[in-house]
C-alpha cells in the first residue's frame, strides 16, 4: 500500500498522517481504530516504512530497500510489534515490560523507535497500566501505534493519551478492487460482498468450495422455478437440501435468492450498475420480462418471510419447500 491508495480508502487518516510526516509533526502515540478489514495494520506498516525508508518518494516507501524489507518481515531492530502470543487470549504485562526495556535505549540505527501493538484491546489491565506510564512520559524519538477494532475495550486514559484515527468501513467498490487483486473469482465475489458487506467474511466465503456450489445451485433453482414449477420440488429434495443441510446454510441460500429478485427489480428500475449476478444477465432479462416489478417485490417479501421462519428455527427444508410453492403461485397467479 502507498499513500495514494490509502487516500482512496481512508481519506482522513491518510491526510492526517501524511501531513504530520511531511512536517515532522507526528505525535508520540496514535490509536488506529475501526472495523476489521479496513487496513489498520497496513497503515501502521506504511507509516513505519515511510519513516525508515532509505529512498522514500512522495508516494511512500520504496518497499525494496533494506529497511523497508526488514520492517515488512518484522526484523528491524528499531521496530517492535506486539500482539497476543500464539494461542494466548491477551497481551501480558511481561510483553509490555519487554517493550519498555527495549525502549530505554535510543534507536539502534537512527535514533528513532516505533512500536506497534496489534489487537491492543487484548492487553490485560496490568499491561495497560504499564503502557500508560510509558506513553505518558515518552522517550524522544519514539512513536507508538496502537491498533484495535474494539476501542471501547481500552481504558479511557489510554485513549485520551493517543491521537485517535478512526478507519471507516470500506465501500463495496474498494472491497471489490482489493479482493479481485487477490485473484478471487469475480462472479463469486460480487455475491459474497452483497451478502456480507464485510471484507474478511466475504473473502472467507469465496474460498469455501461450498459457497461456489451453493451459488450455482441457487441459480439452477431460480431457473427451474421460472421454467417449470413441477421440477422444483424434486430438485429441492434430491439436489438442493443435501447441500444446505443446516439452517445457517439455508439462510445463505435464501439470501442469494433474495439477491436474485433484487437484481430483477434493479433491471425493472433500470439500475443495471447494481446487478449482482452480472454473469447471468441474459437469464435475468428473460425473467424480468415475465415478472412485473410488483410480483418481484412480492417474491422478495415471501423470501423475507421464509427467512424469519428460519430464524425461528423452523426446519430449513420445510421452509424452502413452502417458499418455492408460494413463489410458484406468485408466478402463475393471474
Ligand atoms: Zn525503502
Amino acid at each position: 500500500m502507498n499513500w495514494q491508495e490509502l487516500s482512496k480508502q481512508q481519506q482522513t487518516v491518510a491526510k492526517v498522517l501524511r501531513h504530520a510526516i511531511k512536517r515532522d509533526e507526528l505525535v508520540h502515540a496514535y490509536l488506529l481504530e475501526g472495523p476489521r478489514g479496513t487496513g489498520k495494520r497496513n497503515v501502521a506498516l506504511l507509516v513505519t516504512q515511510t519513516l525508515f525508508c532509505e529512498a522514500p518518494t512522495d508516494q511512500g516507501p520504496c518497499m525494496t530497500c533494506r529497511n523497508c524489507r526488514r520492517i515488512a518481515s518484522g526484523n528491524h531492530p528499531d521496530v517492535i510489534w506486539i500482539a497476543p502470543e500464539e494461542g494466548a487470549a491477551s497481551i501480558k504485562k511481561e510483553q509490555i515490560a519487554y517493550l519498555m526495556k527495549e525502549f530505554a535505549y535510543r534507536g539502534v540505527e537512527s535514533g528513532r523507535k516505533v512500536f506497534i501493538i496489534e489487537q491492543a484491546e487484548k492487553m490485560t489491565a496490568q499491561a495497560e497500566n504499564s503502557l500508560l506510564k510509558f506513553i505518558e512520559e515518552p522517550h524522544p524519538g519514539t512513536l507508538a501505534l496502537l491498533v484495535t477494532d474494539q476501542i471501547h475495550q481500552l481504558l479511557d486514559t489510554i485513549i485520551s493519551r493517543c491521537q485517535v484515527l478512526s478507519f471507516v468501513p470500506l465501500s463495496d467498490h474498494s472491497l471489490f478492487r482489493r479482493m479481485t487483486a487477490e485473484g478471487l473469482p469475480v462472479s463469486l465475489l460480487k455475491s459474497a460482498i452483497a451478502l456480507t458487506h464485510d471484507y474478511e467474511e466475504a473473502s472467507r466465503l469465496c474460498k469455501e468450495e461450498w459457497f461456489a456450489e451453493a451459488r450455482s445451485q441457487v441459480l439452477q433453482l431460480m431457473q427451474r422455478l421460472f421454467k417449470s414449477i413441477e421440477s422444483v420440488l424434486p430438485y429441492i429434495y434430491e439436489k438442493f437440501s443435501p447441500n444446505f443441510d443446516d439452517n445457517q446454510k439455508m439462510a445463505v441460500g435464501l439470501d442469494l435468492m433474495l439477491l436474485w429478485y433484487r437484481d430483477l427489480l434493479s433491471l425493472h428500475l433500470n439500475r443495471q450498475e447494481e446487478i449482482v449476478f452480472e454473469d447471468q444477465m441474459d437469464k435475468l432479462k428473460e425473467q424480468m420480462l415475465s415478472l412485473s416489478s410488483d410480483r418481484t417485490i412480492r417474491a422478495m417479501s415471501l423470501i423475507l418471510d421464509a427467512r424469519r421462519q428460519l430464524d425461528a428455527h423452523v426446519n430449513g427444508v420445510s421452509v424452502m419447500e413452502r417458499l418455492v410453492i408460494r413463489l410458484g403461485g406468485n408466478l402463475n397467479e393471474l
